[in-house]
């Protein structure tokens, strides 16, 4: 290239590696989730529940007090217990695999994440999924729905033993693949747990806020979008001006 021409699509350079949360920002995890527990229970106005006790289930996780597969059971007998019906763990067990099943057979990709990947792998950053779910179905999720050849790297907490907003999640990825966090940018749909915490670990945090209803405070510091249609944008544009000059 001569001296001084602009690659073309042109980034920051100082941009290596883009990483992206998985549910809610890739796949439509959440309504995948309703429609497996209303085929399920035979009635859909039970979301609301199975969420705050996901919740709550989750918090355990991430604080270190239950694995992700007593989490899942525990959570299945207390909804269940709470529409007063009591389950033992083999029963809780079958349910959850019942809903697991159904959620695989509805989870589909938000229509603008393949164009999203396509610039920027054109784009010549490296990619990595990164989520707080376990393991092996967040591997398989990828593979089913055509995604696994994009990324450079994928982590996931309950291998690692650290769950995001903890630096220590994010610090990995940039170790795993040769980067600083400055070079880095996370993009995800949580607020805290993805854009303030990779923010706070000095990367790049983007908040993903997809369905936005306009009014909304945005930390300082973090970058928002409504979809990632908008990510090509926010990083030619933006990231140019948060701090490393670029070298074109
Ligand atoms: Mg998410």
């Amino acid at each position: 290239m001569p001296f001084g021409a602009p690659a073309d699509p042109w980034i920051p350079p100082n941009l290596r590696l883009v990483c992206l949360d998985i549910d809610d920002t890739l796949v439509d995890f959440t309504a995948a989730c309703r429609t497996a527990l209303a085929v399920l229970l035979g009635r859909s106005d039970l979301w609301p529940l199975w969420e705050r006790i996901t919740e709550r289930h989750t918090a355990m996780v991430v604080s270190g007090d239950l694995d992700y597969a007593a989490a899942h059971l525990r959570r299945t007998q207390c909804f269940l217990g709470e529409l007063g019906v009591v389950v033992d763990t083999e029963h809780a067990s079958g349910f959850e695999t019942r809903r697991k099943e159904l959620v695989r057979r509805s989870w589909r990709l938000f229509s603008d994440v393949l164009p999203c990947l396509d610039w920027l792998r054109a784009a010549g950053v490296l990619l990595a999924a990164v989520t707080n779910a376990s393991g092996a179905h967040q591997r398989a999720k990828l593979t089913d729905l055509g995604l696994a050849r994009f990324f450079d790297h994928v982590a996931i907490a309950g291998e690692i033993g650290v769950a995001k907003p903890d630096p220590v999640m994010f610090h990995s990825v940039c170790a795993t693949l040769g980067c600083t966090p400055e070079e880095v940018a996370h993009v995800g749909d949580k607020l805290h747990t993805d854009a303030v915490g990779a923010r706070d670990a000095g990367l790049a945090g983007i908040w993903l806020d997809r369905g936005s209803c306009g009014e909304r405070e945005v930390p300082e510091g973090v970058h928002v979008i409504d979809g990632l249609d908008e990510l090509p944008q926010l990083l030619v544009s933006e990231f140019a001006r948060i701090g490393v000059p670029a070298q074109r």
